[in-house]
């Protein structure tokens, strides 16, 4: 059944900041003359238990503090594209959060030459078709993510998309209507990480106010009658993310997972890896551990790829 999975699908919802596996972290660490914390990939490995987001976001920002310059931003995204290629990924539509590099000095040209050129050699390599969202940290201020919008609009033929992420609660959605108000005055596709750790209000939020195109996670929604009909009636995709919801604790066992829930009601859910390094898996191990949890039939499966090719903006 599992050879379902060498289906062409999309992959919707990966940070390229979570894609950075051990092994890279210490050799781009070596490369930049930069001491971590961490003196082998074992160390490494052995920090990355979570209780809840905040404790994986901590490392996260640490680990990525070894991305410095255009090479390392085309290795981390390269090294991506080809792993989501093996497992048959045609479309990857992938994060970044600029704050977080912004912050570290690091220039939006050498973020963007590298991951661009990347993109670039992937899609003649492997015929892969990906394209940038960039994510706004909602644990910031919303001045922070216009002041950091108004950066981005020289490169604003680089990216399809903008969206939020890292710390959700406290963070409701509508702290950023301004920022997406502009971001639709451009054309930009809009999505919101929502419903993770978040109560059903941050969902509603995300639609009303924000007016996004895709749910993030959106695991809580499960919990709302109103809101699953309207995420049908809407036509909103969920970007689902098994591993990580597991790694984080957001479903304990995955056999509770509200994925096959919501797609029986009509909901448009997709699976996703979110941040593969961290969270012990790419896109076809995310569906793996799904089909064995939820004993998945070859259709649902089916049902699950088609609906990531559906959900795609591009
Ligand atoms: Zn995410």
């Amino acid at each position: 059944m599992l050879n379902i999975l060498n289906q062409p699908k999309a992959e919707l919802h990966i940070h390229l900041e979570g894609s950075l596996e051990p092994e890279m972290m210490l050799h781009l660490a070596k490369r930049n003359n930069l001491t971590l914390k961490y003196s082998s990939i074992d160390a490494i490995r052995n920090a990355y238990h979570f209780n809840n987001l905040q404790e994986f976001l901590d490392l996260y920002y640490q680990g990525m503090s070894v991305l410095k310059t255009e090479q390392d931003y085309f290795d981390l995204t390269y090294a991506y594209l080809t792993k989501a290629q093996q497992d048959h990924v045609t479309h990857a539509e992938m994060f970044m959060d600029p704050q977080a590099h912004l912050s570290r000095g690091i220039a939006l040209n050498t973020i963007f030459d590298g991951i661009t050129c990347a993109i670039t050699q992937a899609r003649q390599e492997y015929g892969i078709q990906a394209s940038l969202i960039v994510c706004f940290l909602r644990h910031l201020s919303e001045n922070d993510a216009l002041k950091t919008f108004d950066q981005l609009m020289p490169f604003r033929h680089q990216f399809i998309g903008i969206g939020l992420d890292s710390s959700e609660q406290g963070n409701p959605p509508s702290k950023f209507k301004n920022l997406f108000d502009r971001a639709r005055a451009e054309k930009l596709k809009l999505v919101a990480h929502a419903g993770e750790e978040g109560a059903t209000d941050y969902v509603w939020e995300a639609l009303d106010i924000l007016g996004v195109d895709r749910i993030d996670h959106g695991n809580v929604i499960s919990t709302d009658k109103a809101l699953i009909q309207r995420v049908v009636a809407d036509k909103i995709a969920l970007t689902m993310c098994p591993l990580s919801n597991r790694s984080l604790q957001v479903a304990k066992d995955l056999r509770q997972h509200p994925a096959m829930l919501l797609l029986n009601k009509g909901v448009r859910v997709t699976i996703n890896s979110d941040d593969p390094a961290y969270f012990g898996g790419y896109v076809n191990q995310n569906y793996q551990a799904l089909a064995e949890a939820l004993s998945l039939t070859a259709q649902d499966l089916e049902k699950l790829i088609h609906m990531s090719l559906a959900a795609k903006f591009v």
